[in-house]
């Protein structure tokens, strides 16, 4: 099933979202229409705060959806290392039509626990890293947007500020 995704100026989307106690029918059926939702966005990766739940939850897939052995589904992920920098432009589904560059670890690895509820350990880098930290950013209620300087987040703002105004948001 397709879920509305939550944008910019959404409550939940500034939330701390709880871990996940245990992976149960309700959370399986929540990763499978934030996959969906995700491929028909079409997205590289989503967090279940988009889509108005505030779990610790994250799905990526680099390929978007064109090769399954690129999906990662992660419950309770943390970063637990995170090396070097890389400075490259970010979108966000919560944020359409906007992007910036955005500084960002070259090399994470992230814990977390899968479906089966088993640990996973995850070497990331370049795009990959980025994304684990984005999405990992919206568990913490972060956009993007609050990692680049003040003047070119207000610039951004200002535009969806007018956007919400206008109904078109
Ligand atoms: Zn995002």
């Amino acid at each position: 099933m397709l879920l509305p995704i939550e944008k910019y100026g959404s409550n939940v989307l500034r939330k701390v979202s709880a871990p996940v106690d245990n992976v149960n029918g309700e959370v399986i059926t929540l990763v499978q229409n934030m996959l969906e939702t995700m491929y028909a966005a079409p997205g590289i990766g989503l967090a279940a705060p988009q889509v108005g739940v505030n779990w610790r939850l994250l799905t990526t897939d680099l390929s978007s959806g064109k090769d399954a052995s690129q999906r990662i589904i992660l419950v309770n992920p943390q970063i637990v290392e995170a090396e070097g920098e890389q400075y490259s432009e970010e979108g966000c589904l919560s944020i359409p039509e906007f992007s910036e560059k955005v500084t960002r670890p070259q090399r994470i690895v992230v814990k977390g626990v899968t479906l089966d509820e088993k640990e996973m350990v995850i070497e990331a880098e370049d795009l990959l890293a980025r994304c684990f930290c984005h999405e990992i950013d919206h568990l913490n209620g972060l956009y993007f947007l609050d990692r680049i300087s003040p003047l070119k987040r207000s610039l951004i703002t200002r535009k969806v500020k007018r956007l919400m105004k206008d109904g078109k948001w």
